[in-house]
């Protein structure tokens, strides 16, 4: 990844707004900037466009849609904010904050009804620290179904997306304005591209190793979830435009993806009254605090592994999820009628895993707080399925202001670049316990929204 001066290039082809990376943000950052009159260009590393949306469970939080309205559910962007800020400790800027939170409703709305994405309101269970229902994801709740309905809708406003497009060089003039990009094809040329204004969409650097034991050392030596093409590219052109970067040791765990077959099996098992034990049978923590910080305590146990444990009612509220059928076909889930012969099916002592059992049914708040009221695991067969923690995406990223420009280390916006999804800094604090689920796409679709109109406003 390379700045290289913009003087004396010649561009093999213009446009008005480039996007690098064809994942959630820049599909949406293609759609809005399209929709205000820009000519487009989205470039994508990859031969069919992908990214971490594709591995994602599609859930974008939004308050105060007409989804929550036909359930009666009240939401607005200072309730959002406020459950967003809590669990990153308020560490983020409130401004941005404010400005997602504000943006998502109208994102998810005009998603759903001016390009076709089959949005649905997420019933059943509330994920950790949301105090109102508020995602929304494809009936099958998979990532993939989003991208699929993201990319029909670019292809129904005639947005070109070029694939096997690697962005690898910006070209930069004198007023740091960027003139254009550089993208490797497969048979090795480079392909120079003019842009009047460049929208940064290519993720975080989780993709990385090297970025990953520097900024995120604790997680050097666990599975990464997500997209491997995801190479912290922004944040290395940023660096060397001068822009300034922050909240680099942030990031989104989850403690619970099944193995060795790699399916993340949903926190809603674990919301329901589910809960994790060791080698040794035992609870080691309070798991409603969220999954993403659960991912280091799975990983400080033995073997690195842990186990789910929950009952049939928690079972086929599992079923309602794409990933959670794949592992019940792929075998990772074990069942017993009884809780020792789920022990002998799993392997843990049955002593030991029947008694966390009894313990977790006594009423009353447990040695880590946690309690159990009114999700009582009664009802046989039992389900375990050993998971262990991964990386999905890191958090930390280009520090923008509230449209989207990309900020330099003086607090001025650069001219014409602009960032979002996770390849600005998101609003999830300076740590992994800072994640509230959904900040990942929440950042991908307002950001992208508010992204896009804003390179096209540049071009006008
Ligand atoms: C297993 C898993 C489950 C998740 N579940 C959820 C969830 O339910 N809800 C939620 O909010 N978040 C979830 N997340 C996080 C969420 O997926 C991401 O935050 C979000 O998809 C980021 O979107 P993006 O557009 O920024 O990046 P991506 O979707 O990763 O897209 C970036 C694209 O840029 C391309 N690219 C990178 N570098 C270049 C380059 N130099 N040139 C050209 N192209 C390039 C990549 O190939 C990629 O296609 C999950 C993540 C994982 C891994």
């Amino acid at each position: 990844m390379s700045i290289a001066p913009a003087a004396g290039v010649v561009f093999d082809i213009e446009t008005e707004v480039a996007i690098i990376g064809a994942g959630a943000c820049g599909l949406v950052a293609a759609l809005a900037a399209k929709e205000a009159g820009a000519l487009v260009m989205v470039f994508e590393r990859d031969a069919s466009p992908a990214g971490s949306t594709a591995l994602s469970s599609g859930m974008v939080p939004a308050c105060g849609t007409r989804f929550q309205r036909d359930k009666g559910i009240t939401d607005d962007s200072r309730l959002m904010a406020a459950d967003i800020q809590k669990k990153a400790e308020s560490r983020n800027d409130p401004a941005i904050v404010e400005a997602i939170c504000r943006e998502s409703g109208p994102a998810v709305e005009w998603l759903s009804d001016r390009h076709a994405v089959p949005f649905t309101l997420v019933e059943g269970f509330l994920y950790p620290g949301h105090s109102a229902l508020r995602m929304h994801a494809p009936p099958s709740r998979t990532g993939a179904a989003l991208m699929a309905a993201l990319l029909a809708a670019a292809a129904r406003a005639e947005i070109d997306i070029a694939t096997e497009a690697q962005a690898v060089t910006l070209f930069v003039d004198d007023a740091r304005r960027i003139r254009g990009l550089g993208l490797k094809r497969p048979d090795g040329r480079i392909e120079k591209v003019g842009c009047r204004a460049l929208v940064l969409a290519c993720n975080g650097f989780g993709g990385n190793p090297a970025m990953i034991r520097r900024h995120i050392p604790e997680m050097a030596e666990a599975d990464y979830f997500g997209h491997v093409g995801n190479q912290g590219d922004a944040v290395i052109w940023g660096e060397a435009l001068g822009a300034r970067v922050d909240h680099m040791g942030a990031y989104q765990g989850h403690g619970s993806v099944a193995t060795p077959h790699g399916i993340l099996m949903t926190w809603a098992l674990i919301m329901e009254g589910g809960f994790q034990v060791n080698a040794r049978g035992e609870r080691f923590s309070d798991e409603t605090h969220g999954y993403s910080e659960q991912a280091v305590s799975v990983l400080a146990q033995p073997g690195r592994v842990a186990w789910d444990i929950y009952d049939a009612r928690v079972h086929e509220l599992g079923l309602g999820f794409e990933d959670y059928r794949n592992a019940l076909s792929a075998g990772a889930i074990k069942s017993g009628k009884t809780i020792e012969a789920l022990a002998d099916a799993i392997g843990l002592p049955r002593a030991a895993l029947a008694a966390t059992l009894a313990a977790v049914h006594r009423p009353g708040p447990d040695a880590w707080g946690r309690d159990f009221a009114g999700k009582a695991l009664s009802r046989p067969p039992f389900y375990g399925v050993k998971v262990t923690g991964a990386l999905f995406h890191t958090q930390g990223g280009l520090v923008i202001d509230t449209k989207s420009r990309v900020l330099g280390r003086d607090g001025a916006p650069l001219p014409n670049l602009l960032a979002g999804g996770g390849a600005a800094c998101g609003i999830s604090g300076t740590t992994v316990a800072g994640y509230l689920s959904g900040n990942g796409l929440l950042s991908a679709v307002t950001l992208g929204r508010i992204a896009g109109r804003g390179a096209a406003a540049l071009c006008r």
